[in-house]
């Protein structure tokens, strides 16, 4: 008896966009590490290059193993479509590419991933795209920020690294109110903890590399498309609403309604930036996918007892974790994050610089390293690696101050995490 119920969160982290190989019958999605696809004949191949047909044509646009990625990641969203590409950045890249033109701006967090930073606040200047930084703990600050030429509000759900949790309702009826998409980075949340798109974000972004892969094997990205949002409402965003002249003056919002975005990020995006996402790592992310709830719910739990462990520490002076009731953002947490607010949090050495410097590199099961979300528990110290290409005043708003250090925690035996950093914290 067919159940026409949605099935559960861990039903379709294991099952969405996978289906039993037809030729074959492999159970596992295979890993399709071919380049092309033959046509049927030379109408099928007209009409699969004028976006008339749906089908494979070139991986750099489109592949079955990334394609069933993509199938899932939407489907854990929660959204209509979703775009895999060769990283984070690399989703960043595509999302503004389809919004922005020469002289366009934005506003985004001022407590962004440091390396989102740099992209939004240097690189992206090389487009004549310019960034607003704001604080968005007050919405007003976003509101003020707004300008006619503002085509796009960026925030991450859960703040990497300094466990800051965005009021996304609040932020979605900013940019409701001014006709721009709220764009979420939900990396160090995942679909699991957070589910942007019921508090009304219109895309969402994720650095597939975290903890959708899991085992720090894979750099990835996605693009992710709720399909509510009018591009035709106003005359902002020509490359989704107005002709395109690459396809005979088609409009993809026009054309594919709800799967504009999508297709647009396919067909135009990957078309031409070509920072495609390698079958062998949509395969690994799959994978990863499969076992999602059950390491975010050990990820949370062990990095709960870290922080209470830290914040009870007396080489410790503070501990910036949402899960502890001591952050400004545990009520936040409570209501976007109910499941867990994530593994990922920082601390605050006594002694500065040079005692962070120390912490990190006195640890032994904890790994010094520039990622998050792995199995493994990692250590880094931002204000000497990640953060380094900040102004001092860009770090501390980042929460990247000299005497603070990341952790990232993960699913070893917690009291072995405990033991490890108690000495590193006592070493001298
Ligand atoms: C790592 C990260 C990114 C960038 O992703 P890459 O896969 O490294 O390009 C963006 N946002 C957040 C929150 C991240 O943690």
């Amino acid at each position: 008896m067919k159940s026409s119920k949605t099935p559960g969160f861990e039903t379709r982290m294991i099952h969405a966009g996978a289906q039993p190989e037809p030729v074959t019958g492999a159970r596992q999605t295979p890993i399709f590490q071919n380049t092309s696809y033959v046509f049927h004949d030379a109408d099928h191949a007209a009409s699969l290059f004028n976006l008339q047909t749906f089908g494979f044509i070139y991986s750099r646009l489109t592949n079955p193993t990334v394609a069933a990625l993509e199938e899932r990641l939407a489907s854990l969203e929660g959204g209509r479509g979703t775009t895999c590409c060769a990283s984070g950045h690399a989703a960043q890249m595509l999302v503004f590419f389809a919004l922005m033109g020469p002289g366009d701006r934005f506003i985004a967090s001022n407590r962004l991933y440091g390396g989102s930073i740099t992209q939004f606040g240097k690189t992206f200047q090389k487009f004549d795209w310019q960034v607003d930084f704001v604080d968005v703990d007050d919405p007003e600050n976003v509101r003020q920020a707004l300008t006619p030429k503002t085509k796009a509000i960026f925030v991450e759900s859960l703040a990497n690294p300094g466990g800051v949790v965005s009021n996304l309702e609040a932020l979605a009826e900013v940019a409701g109110e001014a006709g721009v998409p709220l764009v979420v980075d939900n990396t160090m949340a995942t679909p699991y903890l957070c589910q942007p798109f019921d508090w009304g974000a219109d895309l969402v972004v994720h650095s597939t590399t975290k903890f959708l892969s899991g085992n720090g094997t894979s750099m990835g990205g996605a693009v992710v498309d709720s399909g509510r949002f009018d591009w035709s409402a106003s005359d902002r965003f020509p490359g989704l609403a107005a002709p395109e002249p690459a396809y005979h003056g088609l409009s993809f919002y026009e054309t594919f309604g709800d799967m504009a975005f999508t297709m647009q990020a396919h067909a135009v995006g990957l078309r031409d930036l070509g920072a495609t996402m390698a079958p062998m790592n949509a395969f690994q992310t799959l994978l990863g996918c499969e076992t999602l709830s059950l390491r975010m719910e050990r990820h949370c739990a062990n990095a709960k007892q870290v922080a209470a462990f830290l914040e009870s520490h007396n080489a410790v002076d503070w501990v910036s974790c949402a899960a502890l009731p001591s952050s400004p953002y545990h009520g936040l947490a409570e209501k976007y994050l109910p499941r867990g607010a994530g593994s990922v949090f920082t601390f605050g050495v006594k002694g500065g610089y040079e005692a962070g410097v120390k912490v990190v590199e006195a640890c032994e099961l904890f790994s010094h390293l520039a990622n998050i979300g792995d199995t493994r528990s990692l250590i880094l110290h931002p204000a000497s690696t990640t953060h380094r290409q900040l102004t001092e005043e860009q770090r501390q708003a980042a929460g990247a101050g000299p005497e603070v250090v990341r952790l990232s925690i993960g699913l070893e035996t917690v009291d072995d995490l405990l033991a490890d950093l108690d000495q590193a914290l006592t070493a001298d």
